[in-house]
């Protein structure tokens, strides 16, 4: 399915030549995170699991669940952390997948994060378990009382009683406590004493939606977030795409060369691979005979294009060999500078240089120009003169 998916995007033909302009992930980014919001069929299946999870937990007790309780147990109904719940192994593959939910997202259980409990009369919510106030159920927030608590197991209402005219929290312990351990009951009052017990039934918040109610869609989005963490661009990548921006040169020209170590500029291979080359358009590299147009050859393996880094590099004081990637080149300017001063000027001969080459492919191709070395260095140069 997702191969469908990818094949339509990119309009890969079937043994064809497909590039992908981006990384798939990156596509199923939302557009806000720069992707192109592409359904990701993966996160859609565990979001229409998650909805099994979320309508167990709903008030009602229709047939398949009195059949799920009889198969698997009471607990599915009230509790929202199962990872400690061993998976039976004759289960079938549907109920296994129910089951894993809980640790698809490595870091964290996302299920007791998303799915919180909205305390009411206290009936029916666990005191120490429920995930009802904070982060996290009161037993992990105080692991110390829970062990010393007689009521394990009471719900919150069994901890509100009436007293005088007014309603308090009480506790009882196995035990005196010693002064620290009253510390924490004292901690664990200002927790608890402003919720204040209405006559609602407890009940179930999807948190991930502002109403709170379960969708797939908003399941989708939080685990699409979750499952993503870490798949952003690699260290020293990010390190070359922040440091672009640092530059005096004008934004149209940084923007340009963004675009250009993202290799998603309408070089000729580029357009070919969307199916945007016209055919009356000619294939060939403008600057050398018999070389396909793609990004890396017309600025840095093209014969021309190496003369001018060769020049450049001369300017530079620097001696190099010219690297497999634009996104190596531009490592080597930015480390061959000394100093803060230098590096500004570096980086804006790198930026120049790119534009450079851009416009005169541009004016070969379409206004009777050359892709001269000279004329390029001569040109950079030019450009130099004006910002410097
Ligand atoms: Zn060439």
């Amino acid at each position: 399915m997702v191969r469908i998916q990818r094949e339509f995007l990119w309009g890969g033909v079937k043994g064809g030549n497909k590039i992908k302009w981006v990384k798939w992930s990156v596509v199923c980014k939302a557009k806000r995170m720069g992707g192109l919001g592409v359904r990701d069929i993966k996160i859609v299946n565990l979001s229409l699991l998650a909805k099994w999870r979320w309508r167990l937990l709903l008030p009602g007790n229709p047939l398949w669940k009195q059949v799920l309780v009889a198969k698997y147990g009471n607990h599915i109904l009230n509790r929202v952390i199962w990872s400690d719940i061993r998976i039976p192994s004759l289960a079938s593959k549907w109920w296994k997948d129910v089951c894993s939910l809980d640790k698809v997202v490595e870091s964290k259980n996302w299920l007791g994060e998303s799915i919180v409990r909205k305390v009411g009369n206290g009936f029916s919510t666990y005191f120490w378990s429920s995930n009802w106030i904070g982060e996290a159920p009161l037993l992990e927030v105080f692991p110390r009382l829970y062990s010393l608590s007689i009521h394990k197991d009471s719900m919150v209402r069994d901890f509100y009683v009436q007293e005088g005219g007014g309603w308090r929290w009480s506790f009882s312990w196995r035990r005196n406590l010693f002064q620290w351990e009253e510390d924490l009951v004292t901690r664990l009052r200002e927790m608890v004493e402003p919720v204040p017990l209405s006559l609602e039934e407890d009940y179930w918040v999807w948190s991930p939606d502002p109403e709170g109610k379960f969708s797939v869609k908003s399941a989708y989005n939080f685990l699409g977030d979750e499952l993503r963490v870490g798949e952003d661009l690699e260290e020293e990548v990010a390190l070359v795409f922040d440091n672009i921006w640092g530059s005096p040169a004008p934004s149209k020209v940084i923007a340009f060369s963004w675009q250009l170590l993202y290799d998603r500029i309408p070089s000729r291979r580029n357009l070919e691979a969307r199916g945007l080359l016209c055919l009356d358009m000619p294939w060939e590299c403008v600057g050398c005979v018999g070389s396909v147009e793609s990004t890396t050859h017309l600025f840095l393996h093209c014969p021309s294009a190496m003369k001018v880094w060769q020049e450049v590099f001369r300017w530079l004081g620097v001696v190099i060999v010219i690297p497999p990637s634009m996104l190596v080149l531009f490592e080597l300017v930015r480390g061959s500078a000394r100093n803060k001063k230098t590096r500004l000027g570096f980086l804006m001969i790198w930026h120049a240089s790119i534009w450079c080459i851009w416009k005169a492919r541009n004016n070969a191709l379409f206004a009777n120009g050359t892709f001269s070395p000279n004329d390029i260095v001569e040109e950079i140069d030019e450009l130099e003169m004006v910002h410097c």
